[in-house]
């Protein structure tokens, strides 16, 4: 199939449930994808947070390939030593004791509201409540979709899960207010993603864990975007001082294989008994020898390091092109590289724009330019990226 019949059969056979650009993508390496046409883009989205080592790493593709041809798929019946070494050290490195594995985001937030509600039922059986935030993301599973706070997900699929309620992001008194004896967790993005790479306060996400300690709650954090070395730590909530009670990944943790897990202490993991949850693929074989890969090369090359400082020179580099556009652009802002830049109008034609130009950016929430390359990328890709952008913006 040429590029063309592909897209017109996409148009036929698939539920139109995505707008997708008019590019057929063949190929990648390193921080560069191509087309059915071999034209080459420098791709500053990375499927969305989710190629954090980039595109075909040797040593991840190694891995996947010897771990394919040992041992794809066993059930969840039986051990495997790549699952039960990913647990071990998704574990040390978290600081939390225990691990479950499945096989997105979605899943594994919807993983975590049962492991909640489970928990706060053993304190009181009214414990049941989950608050989040407003413009939060997580996910499009019944639970999740209703746990973020955004009608437009929502809408034509009620009724939906009760149980929820919803609070302004980064406002410490709406949390006072609102986290009760009802409240069995509060979860919260260290950043929102979707939401428009919303970056809190200094000090909100410690105050929110001692407001849901003092009251009995849980804190989850949905580090499915921030984890994996997106901000330059692990994980986001590495910056700061606080200890969640659950954790979630997905995104970059298989460097692009399908795979979700949720981290959480022993005292509230402790609920679970044989039985109370499951999954037939969630971390298979296959899925954590590759996320085990990625670990190993976000280790082995520093990759926190570069996230920090590429992240850095992202921003600053940004900010130039805000002080030049400045009708245009009202802020940069982000942690790492997971970077936003706020804009006075919608950012569809800019994304179009640099598309047409070879580089693949996101704008989310309407009017956020999203930046969520590679971690491995360098300065020179910046200012491959930049000096494109810089070209486009000049026409708005
Ligand atoms: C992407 C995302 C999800 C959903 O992940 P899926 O794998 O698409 O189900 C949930 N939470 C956050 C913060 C995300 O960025």
């Amino acid at each position: 199939m040429d590029a063309n019949q592909v897209m017109e059969t996409d148009k036929k056979y698939y539920m139109p449930v995505f707008s997708r650009y008019p590019l057929v993508l063949t190929k990648g390496e390193g921080p560069y994808v191509y087309d059915a046409n071999g034209k080459k883009y420098l791709d500053f989205l990375a499927g969305i947070a989710v190629n954090v080592v980039g595109h075909g790493h040797k040593k991840l593709v190694a891995a996947i390939a010897e771990q394919a041809a040992k041992l794809i798929h066993v059930s969840n019946l039986y051990h495997t030593i790549p699952q039960t070494t990913l647990a071990k050290t998704l574990a040390q490195l978290s600081g939390l004791d225990r691990v479950f594995f499945a096989n997105s985001g979605a899943e594994a937030n919807e993983g975590a509201i049962k492991l909640a509600r489970k928990y706060g039922k053993t304190l009181n059986p009214d414990r049941v409540e989950i608050i989040t935030t407003e413009n939060c993301f997580h996910g499009r599973t019944l639970a999740t979709l209703t746990a973020t706070a955004q009608p437009k997900y929502q809408k034509g699929y009620e009724p939906l899960p009760q149980g929820f309620r919803y609070i302004p992001y980064n406002d410490i008194d709406a949390l006072e207010k609102q986290v009760t004896d009802k409240t069995c967790a509060v979860i919260l993005e260290p950043i929102q993603g979707e939401g428009g790479v919303n970056i809190p306060d200094a000090g909100y996400l410690e105050k929110a864990g001692e407001i849901c300690r003092s009251r009995g709650a849980l804190l989850v954090l949905d580090e499915i975007q921030t984890g994996m070395g997106r901000t330059g730590k692990l994980f986001a909530f590495q910056h700061t001082k606080l200890k969640p009670d659950i954790v979630t990944m997905a995104k970059g943790l298989g460097g692009g294989v399908p795979i979700g897990a949720f981290l959480a202490t022993e005292k509230v993991a402790s609920v679970f008994a044989p039985g109370d949850h499951g999954t037939t693929f969630g971390g298979n074989a296959l899925a954590t020898a590759a996320a085990n890969a990625v670990l190993d090369i976000i280790a082995e090359e520093r990759l926190l390091d570069n996230a920090e400082s590429m992240g850095q020179y992202l921003l600053q580099t940004l900010r130039k092109l805000q002080a030049k556009y400045p009708a245009l652009v009202t802020e940069v802002r982000g942690l790492g590289l997971m970077v936003g830049m706020k804009l006075t109008k919608p950012g569809k034609d800019i994304v179009n724009q640099c598309m047409d130009k070879g580089i693949i950016i996101n704008c989310t929430a309407g009017d956020v330019l999203r930046f969520v390359p590679p971690l491995t990328i360098q300065k020179t890709h910046v200012d491959e990226m930049v000096s494109v952008l810089d070209s486009v913006l000049a026409k708005f």
